[in-house]
């Protein structure tokens, strides 16, 4: 088995192979530790790391699957505590307005307390972490790989390259690409891209930053929310697009811009190099000038005019690809490392269940796998297309995040509240749920309606109706109380509200109550434990 990139998906896939009792080479281009992106978890990513952990007796996957754990457990590797998703509306040379309720701010809630809450990953210790973990666990890791060919043949897969000048070859069983949007796979097969399909286009300016204020300084006096503001994974919508801001415990913050094509003309970025973007943008916005005014990045700042790619195809025989190689949309709504932790579920299981028979994954399985990372990443792109339209007012955006939030709070008490060995085949983001899957579609269909797709913040009764469109959409669904006004915008996480909604997961108000801690993080108690 030879698996391409040693970032967590394949330095995890890996070590659960080697536990599988498979032989796994991980092939990497570069060394640990070394800087990435991607940092912010959420509950079905911690479901699936905590999922993982349980089948496999991977201890260390379990107790880094909450903050609280993690601290306990490995406080050596860098994190950041994250209740929650926060969004605020900025408008262009006009301070954040405080206007109490009313303030253009959405807090969501992700877990009730810090012990069991999500965490932001230092990548650069995380990753490294894992690439440990899956040499003690048996893999061949060898870095400073430069791979020059596959070739797939219907019995195995031959690999070249050259290490340290040294050329090399190897043959394997099968080949998992995991360099992310590297596409060292896709260039090998040829595999054509699917970008043009696609709706989402945006370009990134990012660094990691020392010193940033906290929002709750800068503009004091907001309404309490359900957990401080900024611990969390922080979203500042502007005209451009959006700015992520993800604090970890040790002072350090990693953010970035994510600029519309719209955005990025407005700023010139084509005659602009990044640190003189970065400037521009804090000059439009004096709050976060004012989040900024003593900071100092930790590397240079950076611009990449289109994060977005996609390719046609995801597995064939004798290959497959991590999401990240195959697809990657926006960083909005935290996406994906809970996919990448799904697809890490997805492939050990086809390859558990290959492990006395063919040792490969059948053709029917890794089928199952392309159909469904495809829908997964056109879901995605809807979700996130939307999201960019109803950025025009803050009141559809706040909607189309309900959409979001709904899928998710939904999948995530299903999957704790009900445990099935399937769980890790459910689709992600709402695919396969016919109440849930043709919403994101028609929410794009509707906001482009009202935008016009330039940005038209509609009128007032455009708005109106689409939020109640949402509402109603996704009540079948919405265990968690959301698009309630009665909340203005702040939603913790509600155990009571939960439990008046069991009959939306088809349990009685007893079962609910009686299988209520699973959902605060105790998953394993409720099972059979690490093997
Ligand atoms: C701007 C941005 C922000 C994001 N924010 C979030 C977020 O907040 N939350 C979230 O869940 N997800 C986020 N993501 C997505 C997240 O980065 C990915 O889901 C995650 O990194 C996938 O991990 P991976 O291990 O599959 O791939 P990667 O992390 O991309 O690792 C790939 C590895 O392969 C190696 N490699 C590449 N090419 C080769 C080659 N030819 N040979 C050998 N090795 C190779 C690389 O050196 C690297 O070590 C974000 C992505 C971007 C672009």
């Amino acid at each position: 088995m030879a698996i391409v990139g040693s970032g967590f998906a394949g330095s995890l896939l890996a070590r659960v192979l080697a536990v599988l009792g498979y032989d796994v080479v991980l092939l990497e281009r570069g060394t640990h530790p070394r800087f990435a992106i991607g940092e912010s978890s959420t509950p079905l990513a911690n479901l699936s790391l905590e999922r993982i952990g349980i089948r496999y007796g991977l201890e260390d996957c379990y107790n880094l699957a909450t903050h609280g754990r993690w601290l306990e457990h490995f406080p050596e590797l860098r994190r950041g505590l994250k209740r929650g998703f926060t969004f605020y509306r900025h408008h262009p040379h006009e301070p954040f307005a405080n206007l109490g309720f009313d303030s253009e701010r959405l807090l969501v809630a992700a877990s009730p307390d810090d012990s069991i809450s999500d965490t932001h990953w230092m990548r650069s210790d995380v990753d490294h972490h894992f690439v440990r973990e899956a040499i003690a666990a048996g893999v061949d890791y060898r870095d400073r790989a430069e791979l020059t060919t596959a070739d797939i043949a219907s019995d195995s897969v031959s690999v070249s390259g050259s290490r340290d000048g040294t050329p090399f070859q190897l043959r394997a069983n099968f080949l998992i690409d995991a360099s992310g949007p590297g596409g060292f796979l896709a260039r090998q097969l040829a595999i054509p891209s699917g970008l043009a399909d696609t709706e989402t286009r945006s370009g990134l300016v990012f660094s990691h930053f020392h010193g940033l204020r906290l929002m709750s300084d800068v503009v004091p006096g907001m309404p309490e929310g359900p957990y401080p503001d900024d611990w969390a994974a922080v979203h500042h919508v502007i005209d451009e697009g959006w700015m992520y801001s993800l604090r970890f415990d040790d002072g350090v913050t990693s953010v970035g811009f994510l600029l519309t094509p719209a955005g990025m003309e407005s700023l010139d970025s084509n005659g602009s190099d990044a640190e003189s973007l970065w400037r521009a943008l804090l000059e439009r916005y004096p709050t976060l000038a004012a989040v900024f005014a003593d900071a100092t990045p930790l590397m240079p700042i950076a611009f990449r005019s289109v994060i977005q790619h996609r390719l046609t195809r995801a597995a064939g025989e004798r290959w497959a690809l991590m999401p990240h190689a195959y697809a990657f949309v926006d960083p909005l709504f935290s996406t994906g490392i809970a996919w990448s932790l799904r697809a890490v579920e997805r492939l050990a299981l086809a390859f558990e269940s290959a492990a006395t028979t063919r040792r490969v994954p059948a053709g029917d399985v890794l089928s199952r796998y392309d159909a469904a990372l495809s829908a997964e990443a056109d879901q995605i792109d809807l979700v996130v297309a939307g999201a960019y339209e109803a950025m025009a007012h803050f009141e559809l955006f706040a909607a189309q995040a309900m959409l979001y939030f709904g899928t998710v709070s939904f999948a995530e008490a299903s999957q704790r509240l009900i445990p099935d060995d399937s769980a890790a085949w459910k689709g992600f983001l709402g695919v396969g749920d016919s109440v849930l899957e043709p919403l994101p579609r028609e929410s794009l269909r509707r906001l482009r309606q009202i935008t016009q797709r330039q940005g038209d913040e509609g009128t007032l009764d455009q708005r109106r109706e689409f939020v109640e469109w949402i509402t109603s959409s996704i009540s079948p669904r919405n265990i968690a109380g959301l698009a309630n006004p009665e909340r203005h915008n702040l939603y913790p996480v509600d155990f009571d509200e939960l439990v008046e909604r069991h009959a939306l997961l088809g349990m009685s108000r007893d079962q609910m109550i009686a299988a209520l801690p699973a959902l605060r993080g105790m998953l394993r108690s409720e099972t059979t434990g690490p093997r």
